[in-house]
């Protein structure tokens, strides 16, 4: 730290990303990446046209991938709001609607407390029940900014959108954020919700069931009031949030649909797959409507499951965290790789420690 640091910062806790390795090939389990390519359409983005335009900014207001997503989901273009990655588009709900408070699970994104911090934003922890579901009944009425991952990351298991729906209701003077990260791989999305509740913003991301984590894009569906309020961060921040080879691949994603569709059917069969093996070595699995395990062994520490499998070239995410380090969270990727990780796990628990 140099001395030159505002001391508002200086106690800040930076969140730590999953490991990017470069000194070796690993099976990489451990940022929820999808484990197929992007579609055809979005390869073919990058022409020598498009890659010389980038000489140009990017367009500010994001008009054709705006168009693109509110066609395909079934809103207006002044529902949606597009970010340089969904962290961006939380960082920006944070900044607009947090009024000095937020709250948020205690076993959740990690990023909404680095973001609570980044903003001194006092935040209200409100625990997982033991079986690590979210309680609604516990941000009813709750009268604060609050920000719901659904499903929950870690732990993969989702809320009904019932349940949602009770938690936007009863809070009608604070906005609800719902970060459907991973929602496209089993739960319910309540995008349906924003026509009915001003105060709801729905986030999402490119990085998971779109195979486009480098492209770094996110959105938000959410009132007009809301995306009008998040633009003007947006455009306070960095109004050219989002560049140009980016917002073409996110437009042309759109267009093969089906494509990445079947990619998170195929990841649901080998989520359930990957439990049912787990299951057999004796691990405890949540269930998760994610891309995504949370998995405990009764013999072996989160640690040390984490540091075996590394060894053997597999990385998984292990957060050293109270009520979860006797886990790891193990992305789904495809069969092969389960099979490989199964096989590593057994050697591990069979005593080849
Ligand atoms: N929300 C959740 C729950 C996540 O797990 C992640 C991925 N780390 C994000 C948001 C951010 O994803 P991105 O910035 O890549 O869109």
């Amino acid at each position: 730290m140099s001395r030159f640091l505002d001391p508002r910062y200086s106690g800040l806790k930076e969140y730590v990303p999953g490991e990017q390795p470069r000194d070796r090939k690993y099976i990489k389990l451990n940022t929820n990446e999808s484990p197929f390519p992007p579609s055809a359409s979005v390869m073919k983005c990058a022409t020598e046209s498009e890659t010389a335009d980038l000489r140009l900014y990017s367009d500010p207001s994001q008009t054709v991938l705006r168009k693109k997503l509110a066609d395909h989901y079934g809103v207006k273009p002044e529902n949606v709001l597009v970010g340089d990655g969904s962290d961006e588009v939380l960082n920006f709900c944070f900044m607009c609607f947090a009024h000095g408070r937020a709250a948020f699970a205690d076993i959740t994104y990690g990023f909404y407390k680095v973001l609570a911090d980044l903003h001194s934003i006092e935040t209200r922890i409100v625990p997982l029940a033991d079986d690590f579901t979210v309680d609604p009944a516990k941000y009813e009425g709750i009268g604060i900014f609050t920000v719901i991952a659904n499903p929950n990351a870690p732990t993969g298991i989702a809320l009904k959108v019932s349940d949602i729906e009770r938690i936007v209701a009863s809070n009608p003077d604070s906005v609800v954020v719902v970060d459907e990260a991973y929602v496209d791989f089993g739960a319910e999305s309540c995008l349906p919700l924003i026509e009915k509740y001003d105060n709801l913003a729905v986030v999402r991301t490119y990085s998971k069931s779109f195979s486009l984590a480098g492209a770094r894009l996110g959105y938000c569906f959410a009132d007009a009031g809301l995306i009008s309020d998040l633009d003007r961060i947006r455009n306070s921040c960095n109004p050219y949030n989002v560049g140009r080879l980016s917002l073409l691949a996110g437009a042309a994603a759109i267009d093969d649909a089906a494509y990445y569709e079947l990619n998170c059917g195929r990841i649901a069969v080998n989520r359930e797959y990957t439990t049912a093996k787990l299951g057999e070595l004796g691990f405890c699995v949540l269930p998760s409507s994610a891309n995504f395990v949370f998995a405990s062994h009764p013999g072996i520490s989160g640690k040390e499951l984490y540091s075996g499998l590394k060894e053997r070239g597999i990385l998984v995410r292990y957060f050293d965290l109270p009520r979860i380090d006797g886990h790891i969270r193990i992305t789904i990727g495809t069969k092969e790789q389960t099979d490989a990780l199964i096989a590593a796990l057994s050697e591990m628990i069979g005593g080849d420690r």
